[in-house]
């Protein structure tokens, strides 16, 4: 029971419940959710981590070179400022360090169980309540499950004939094995997106040869990269209000930038000269600076900052390849115009599996059904959060919330803020469970994807937003502050409460 005012201050008496919650994850999404529960009093709630450490893509991400391309100051927490980022861009491990600070911050690790990795989770119709199974068969039942696995935390692996035969070492660039020494060898990295960039000019000076497997190029423009001198981080710390307008600022300039995201946009075209100067700076071969100009509006695929891509491409020892890889040999890569490329070690940077959200989890709602058969044709949520048909369930980084040019924690932050109205709700013990309407699920999709039409995201080229049929199921389709605006308060009507 707990008090509240009531009309002209007499204190009523209104009857709550405890809600348990699971949280699947202790990566940022995670993390934010149970320091947020936290914060607001609630701890009747456990955190599902299949890992042995939090950190979720900062713990698995220990490449050499592994960053994030948003400024630190931004990605972070509102509620959990830095003060003392040793750069504008950190890498990876001050990020992990920082998640780690949070989850001793907010006393999570009693709440934690490491090395739990959630098989499936069914709802009780009859019960109001899921019931998660995990792969050592276990079962936790709890009112409200919220997901955290974020986007990006399966690697894709390419198929290629022959891989098995390879007599070297292979591996993901997300699960860099460290007990390979790359020093002198002959060195073949498949893909050149985002992660590639980054380890690329840290291994090329100590490898033999690098050769780059390149599907399609990407748009590299500059990295606004510094140290934070001493007197910053001590102004910093010493006026928390400065670390909060410079977050805004942050804010405000990478909000401006989704105008870039929009056809045919002036901004686009700035990213464009950018990129296309970069080339020009670093690239005197003018056949390598057209094998490294995209034929596709910028954007398209994830625009990467860098100020050290191209000059570890002009090295002697890198070589950029651009015919199609045939079939994986003994001792390296063939490919179709029939040239062997021999390798000592062969690394994947191929990006992440994107389109099964939530996988490989088999995830059942009311009546049966299962994520696989609502999302048969690309996945998608009311706000990114919640599915018609399965109740009580939020997701974490879900269809639709992935950005092309602001932070993911300020979107996380929004569903978090969200799903804590959602539990507030859900403590009224006339309420069992709450799902969403589909029509509101429905409608705001269809808002959505038209909306969508008009970025370049929609445009022709292929990237891992999109599914075979060309559906955008993993970007929001416009400015960050519209969807705070929307987020902002969680409205009922939207739901149907079953009590
Ligand atoms: P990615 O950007 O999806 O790049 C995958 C690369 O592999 C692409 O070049 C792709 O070519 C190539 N590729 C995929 N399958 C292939 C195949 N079968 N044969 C040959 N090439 C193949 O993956 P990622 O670099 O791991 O980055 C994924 C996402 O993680 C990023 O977009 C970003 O959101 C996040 N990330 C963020 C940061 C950060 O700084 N915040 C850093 C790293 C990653 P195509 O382009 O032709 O498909």
């Amino acid at each position: 029971m707990s008090l509240s005012q009531g009309p002209r201050g007499s204190a009523i008496v209104k009857p709550t419940r405890t809600v348990k919650i699971a949280i699947l994850g202790a990566g940022m999404g995670g993390l934010g959710m149970a320091a947020q529960l936290r914060r607001h009093g609630i701890d009747s709630f456990v955190v599902l981590e299949k890992g042995s450490e939090v950190g979720g893509t900062w713990r698995d991400n220990i490449y050499p070179g592994s960053g994030c391309d948003v400024p630190s100051h931004l990605y972070s927490f509102s509620f959990e400022p830095k003060a003392d980022w040793s750069r504008k861009f950190a890498l990876q491990p001050e990020i992990h360090d920082y998640m780690k600070q949070v989850a001793r911050k907010y006393g999570l690790a009693p709440f934690i169980r490491f090395n739990t990795e959630v098989a499936e989770a069914t709802f009780d119709e009859a019960e109001g309540i899921w019931r998660i199974r995990t792969t050592e068969g276990e079962e936790i039942t709890a009112n409200v499950v919220v997901s955290g696995t974020g986007q990006l935390n399966r690697p894709a692996y390419p198929k290629i004939e022959g891989l098995d035969a390879f007599a070297g070492k292979k591996f993901h660039s997300a699960r860099w094995d460290t007990s390979v020494d790359l020093t002198g060898k002959n060195v073949a990295v498949i893909g050149n997106g985002a992660s590639a960039i980054q380890f690329v000019p840290e291994i090329a000076p100590k490898v033999k040869k690098l050769s780059i497997f390149q599907r399609s190029p990407n748009w590299v423009v500059p990295k606004a990269d510094r140290p934070y001198t001493e007197r910053e981080k001590a102004l910093f710390k010493r006026f928390p209000w400065i670390v909060r307008l410079h977050r805004y600022m942050i804010y405000l300039t990478l909000e401006r930038n989704y105008l870039a995201f929009i056809k045919d946009s002036f901004f686009s075209k700035l990213f464009e000269k950018a990129g296309r100067k970069e080339i020009e700076t670093h690239i005197s071969d003018p056949e390598l600076r057209e094998v490294l100009t995209p034929d596709y509006p910028a954007g398209c695929k994830r625009i990467l900052l860098s100020n050290d891509w191209y000059p570890a491409i002009a090295r002697p020892n890198v070589e950029v390849v651009t015919s199609h890889i045939a079939r994986a040999t003994a001792e390296g890569i063939v490919t179709e115009d029939g040239k062997t490329h021999p390798a000592d070690v062969i690394i994947f940077s191929t990006g992440f599996e994107t389109m099964e959200f939530l996988a490989p989890m088999k995830v059942t709602g009311r009546s049966g059904v299962t994520l696989n058969d609502v999302w048969k044709d690309g996945a998608e949520a009311h706000r990114g959060v919640a599915i018609a048909g399965f109740p009580n369930f939020f997701m974490l980084y879900g269809p639709n919330t992935n950005l092309g040019h602001n932070s993911i924690i300020f979107m996380l932050e929004c569903q978090i803020n969200y799903i804590l109205q959602a539990v507030d709700a859900l403590k009224n013990p006339k309420v069992r469970y709450m799902d969403v309407r589909k029509a509101a699920e429905d409608a705001f999709n269809r808002e959505l994807q038209h909306d969508m039409q008009k970025t370049v995201w929609a445009a022709g080229c292929s990237s891992w937003y999109k599914n075979a049929a060309g559906k955008v199921t993993n970007n929001w389709s416009s400015f960050t502050a519209r969807y705070w605006w929307q987020m902002r308060h969680f409205d009922l009507d939207e739901y149907q409460l079953v009590g």
